[in-house]
Order: C-alpha cells, then structure tokens, then sequence
C-alpha cells in the first residue's frame, strides 16, 4: 500500500487513473466520497472538557470531497466500516446500561473502561485498514493505504503531462530550448 499526493487541479479535470484505488483493477466505478480529516492538534482541545473539545473539533475538521474509482469488489470501502464502527455503537451502549443497572460496582466500573476502549480500538484499525487522509489542504489530499499501481499511474502521468509541456514550450516560434 501507497501513500500519495493528489491534487484538487488533477481531480477536477479528470485526470486520475481509471483504476481501482484499493487494488488496481481497471474495471471501476466512479464514487463520490467525503474525506474527513481531524488534525492531531484539535484532540488536545479535549483536555479542557468534553464540550469546548468538541467544539475546537468541530472548527478544526478538515473537509475534501473528490471522486474516487473503485472496482465493484471494493466500491463500498468505507460504507461496510462506517456500518460496522457506528452500528455497534448503540450495542456498546446498551451493554453499559445493562451492566450500569444490573452487575456488580465492580464490574460497571470494569465495563466502563473495556467497552470504550474496546470501541476506540475497533474504530482505529478500522480506519488504519482503510484509504485515509493523512493531510489536506484546499488545494491537495494526502491519501494513505492506495494501490501502488494507481500511484504509479498517477506518477507517469504527471510525467507525461510536464513532457509534453515542455515540448510544447519547446516547439512554440521562439520558444526557450529547455533540457
Ligand atoms: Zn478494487
């Protein structure tokens, strides 16, 4: 798996090799997809309290909506995962209840630190599994866990694009003869 650099420019003209991004086939659809990105420094807001955290969170979020190409094997990446991470929310939280009520101080104390632990955990190689961004700016995303092929691609691409550029500028009357 590959990390790479694409940019708002090269998504917005189609650019983007038409294969999968998770493994490289060329038989794709093209989706729509909302990359979320919470900057490392807005989880320390959360040390002066869970609500002024969650505000400085809400600030700092970091939005980028592209289109990917995905093959029909992988073309719900993220949905399956978002199922899995927020469907068993309610899960986990009934459980608490039920232990909360009915067990032992012990237990509930037990339970209140293993259930949100546990959670976290699931969420976190969930996401360490799946194409995330690692940095976005307005005019770039950094995704990580693409297909070496696709970063190739997109690599010679951009390769062909600047030779001919310069043949261009080359082959212009009185153009600069660049090497
Ligand atoms: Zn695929």
């Amino acid at each position: 798996m590959a990390e790479i650099e694409l940019l708002r420019e090269e998504i917005d003209n189609d650019q983007l090799p038409a294969i999968c991004l998770h493994c490289g086939d060329p038989n794709v659809v093209w989706r729509n997809k909302l990359f979320v990105l919470v900057p490392r420094a807005a989880y320390y807001g959360l040390a002066l309290g869970w609500l002024p955290g969650a505000l400085i969170l809400l600030v700092m979020i970091k939005r980028f909506r592209m289109r990917v190409p995905l093959c029909e094997a992988h073309k719900n990446h993220w949905l399956w995962r978002q199922i899995v991470v927020w469907g068993s929310l309610p899960g986990f939280l009934l459980g608490l209840a039920y232990v909360t009520l009915f067990l032992p101080p012990d237990v509930v104390v037990l339970a209140w630190i293993a259930a949100p632990l546990t959670w976290a955990s699931l969420a976190f190689v969930l996401r360490l599994t799946s194409i995330s961004p690692t940095a976005m700016t307005g005019g770039s995303i950094t995704l990580i866990g693409v297909d070496e092929r696709f970063q190739r691609m997109v690599n010679e691409d951009r390769m062909m694009l600047d030779l001919r550029m310069r043949k261009a500028a080359q082959d212009r009357p009185g153009g600069a003869t660049i090497t």
